[in-house]
């Protein structure tokens, strides 16, 4: 596959996928001279963005005694970093969700190899969209099915206009599809939320809903289509019960229907159960046509860290090795968890970036403890962190396996050579030289350990 080198001619690539959020569009033309992006066809404004982004940070940097920035050595950075995870007694992995399928197997490797918890960004986002899945499962569908099915789309608690600005005319809405051969004119748009986002904006219709409203809405819904519309008070969740009726039908007389839910869902009262909630109603309208449910998944690939912690540990986010096997319990093993109870004492991100989305009181104790920040770019985690150490973007300078929000994997490409180690390379490094420390592959604590040879 043709790439990009430093200094070589104009180079045109096609057909590639885009880094940033879960609609993973993979029919970007990306042109590539001198070494760096110089165009990007097909991409939203905030794939371009990342694209074309000159934010890179090219060497390992380390905060000195004076709380300034030194520049060292990716082997002395990763050294550094092995070593504060190997010394830690309750060290923590979090973020996964902008790196590959691959890096993020190793970082399971890790996290066990050193008895840590190892959390990704679902459990800030859709973690309670997984709960309900596990409790009543996935009514769902890849999005080629809704591009050329669909004819009822809702998206419920999620604007994606803002947050995923190809979805509607990608897959769902203004796409032309087989049996959806004239677009948004063969297809009704409803958006349910409580605002008038940009997307209620260009919606057929927009239903608003008090702000935790959407259980008793889904419930209400759940009983005119059993039937049971007279048991219902005037008003429900905000919304007037014609309103709600005249919802049901649209959704009972679909031939084929698209429930998108949003983190309007699961980070309101309510959380798992709405989407649980959800799923009991899709499952109550497959009685009577199809219909689907898929949850509006945020970074490229954090539907990804789903899919290889379940594989490899058996769930899906806040797995803990503590015990030496894996233990899942969300509330007690998420990253939010953890460090809301200070319990973390060291932390290693990569592919997320806490300081800009997980509470304040987390980012105090980050602020406090050894952190480790392996990001292509500077970011917030950033400014608390001990060492960043900058790796290859995966989809830009190197391949890697993304999982899209339907769970369809796609394959990265790599269009520039940056020359920096990719994540993979850099964790491998890491859990090579942790397993030179541990080499029974448990975490002994250090007053129990037999002497420790050096990390070379
Ligand atoms: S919609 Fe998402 S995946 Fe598609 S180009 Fe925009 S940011 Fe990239």
């Amino acid at each position: 596959m043709p790439c990009g080198e430093d200094g070589g001619g104009p180079v045109t690539i096609r057909d590639v996928a885009c880094p940033l959020c879960g609609c993973l569009c993979d029919d970007l033309v990306v042109k590539v001279e001198g070494g760096a992006v110089t165009s990007v066809d097909n991409a939203c404004s905030l794939g371009s963005e990342k694209f074309l982004s000159q934010s890179r940070l090219r060497s390992p940097i380390l905060r000195d005694d004076n709380q300034s920035w030194s520049p060292i050595g990716f082997a002395e950075g990763i050294r550094y970093a092995a070593e504060m995870l190997a010394d830690a007694e309750r060290p923590l992995l979090f973020g996964w969700s902008g790196t590959s399928a691959e890096a993020q197997c190793i970082g399971i490797q890790i996290a066990e190899t050193i008895g840590g918890v190892i959390d990704n960004c679902s459990s800030i986002c859709h973690g309670p969209s997984i709960m309900g899945i596990q409790e009543a499962g996935h009514p769902g569908c890849t999005l080629g099915a809704v591009k050329n099915r669909a004819d009822v789309v809702i998206y419920w608690g999620s604007n994606p206009i803002e947050s995923h600005p190809r979805h509607l005319s990608r897959y769902t809405t203004f796409v032309n599809g087989k049996y959806r051969e004239n677009g948004h004119h063969d297809r009704t748009l409803v958006v349910v939320d409580i605002r008038m986002t940009d997307t209620a904006k260009i919606a057929d219709e927009f239903i608003r809903i008090k702000p935790g409203g959407d259980y008793a809405v889904f419930s209400a819904l759940r009983a005119i289509i059993r039937g049971h519309a007279d048991t219902l008070p005037a008003s429900i969740g905000g919304v007037p019960r014609e309103r709600l009726i005249w919802l049901a039908d649209l959704c009972r007389n679909a031939r084929f229907g698209a429930l998108f839910t949003g983190i309007g869902l699961t980070q309101s009262r309510g959380r798992y159960k709405n989407v649980r909630n959800a799923i009991q109603l899709v499952d109550e309208l497959n009685r009577h046509t199809k219909f689907t449910l898929t949850p509006m998944r945020g970074h490229w690939n954090v539907n990804g860290t789903n899919q290889t912690f379940s594989f490899l540990t058996g769930y899906p986010y806040g797995v803990d090795f503590s015990r030496g096997t894996p233990y899942y319990n969300p509330g007690e093993t998420t990253a939010v968890d953890l460090l809301g109870r200070g319990e973390a004492d060291a932390c290693l991100i990569i592919g997320a970036d806490p300081g800009a989305h997980l509470p304040r009181r987390c980012n105090e104790h980050l602020a406090t403890i050894p952190t480790i920040v392996i990001d292509p770019f500077v970011s917030l985690s950033t400014s608390f962190a001990d060492i960043h150490i900058p790796v290859a973007c995966v989809g830009i300078d190197c391949e890697g396996t993304g999982y899209r929000m339907d769970s369809v994997p796609i394959r990265m490409k790599k269009v520039l050579s940056s020359g920096l180690p990719t994540d993979e390379e850099v964790l491998s490094q890491i859990l090579h030289l942790i397993q030179g420390r541990r080499p029974y592959g448990v975490n002994v604590p250090k007053a129990l350990s037999p002497e420790a040879p050096p990390v070379a």
